[in-house]
């Protein structure tokens, strides 16, 4: 019962939401779509707001934030991350709900114990007010998330090579976002250093850094426009091929769907 559990709400620009948690309590990265969707995601595993112990917040662009205003004040969840970015969610107008209440402060490089849950924010380069991606441990297991990021910096490379499992961003098919609809500066900002991590830089990354105490990575923030599951699935596994990685064997590899809730993950 008390294994460590993860299931991906939402993943992409649409909106985010991840559960990390056991079978009667846990932590939510990011809230970016409505609450209605969070409350049924949960009660779907057998869990309501109340067994949540707090919201970690790794940006304040609106696909991740949406929600947490709601989730705050009305339901009384804990809402962490750094003032920076308590900042930015106050000045967003997409946020309906202001936090009052329910704000708490982290600081980057500086674990944090909540519940049986250690979570420790690490910087990422991306372009929002402030950035972050989470360790989260649990027992003897580490869970990283690393979405919203322009390239792996040494930080985020340090604490995923730590990882035993991992949220880590695809968010584009080079070819595709060059050949594709969007305007000049919106595919420079996606390809900068404070953008978005590509199909190949995700792998290149996985391949650099191997270790075997590696898991399962759970391929993130697809773009609608420029990539396709597939395309990031191959992508990723050609570079794992490389180095001889067997994906299915060595490796648990799942590209999560921008609306559809992956299933439930229990590890051992
Ligand atoms: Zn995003
Ligand atoms: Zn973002």
């Amino acid at each position: 019962m008390d294994k460590l559990r993860f299931q991906s709400f939402a993943s992409g620009s649409s909106g985010n939401c991840y559960y990390i948690g056991n079978a009667s309590q846990g932590i939510l990265i990011d809230a970016g779509i409505p609450v209605k969707m969070i409350r049924k995601c949960l009660r779907n595993i057998d869990l309501d707001f109340e067994n949540i112990l707090g919201v970690f917040v790794t940006h304040d662009h609106a696909d991740h934030i949406k929600s947490v205003g709601v989730l705050g004040e009305k339901f009384n969840i804990p809402v962490y991350t750094t003032e920076l970015v308590h900042q930015g969610i106050a000045r967003n107008y997409g946020v309906t709900e202001k936090l009052f209440q329910s704000k708490r402060f982290i600081e980057k490089n500086k674990a944090f114990t909540i519940g049986d849950f250690t979570v420790t924010a690490f910087p990422v380069s991306h372009d929002a007010t402030d950035n972050m991606g989470f360790t989260v441990e649990y027992k003897d297991k580490r869970f990283v998330f690393a979405t919203d990021l322009g390239y792996v910096g040494e930080e985020a490379a340090l604490h995923l090579e730590q990882a035993n499992y991992m949220v880590f961003e695809a968010n584009y098919d080079e070819q595709m976002l060059d050949n594709g609809m969007y305007p000049p500066h919106l595919k420079i900002r996606i390809k900068a250093d404070t953008g978005h991590l590509s199909n190949t830089q995700c792998g290149q990354f996985l391949a650099k850094s191997y270790k075997n105490h590696l898991k399962n990575v759970f391929l993130c923030h697809l773009s609608r426009e420029n990539n396709m599951p597939d395309i990031a699935f191959e992508t990723v596994k050609s570079f794992l091929d490389d180095i001889n990685i067997v994906v299915g064997s060595d490796i648990e590899l799942v590209t999560l769907n921008r609306y559809i809730p992956s299933e439930l993950y229990i590890f051992d």
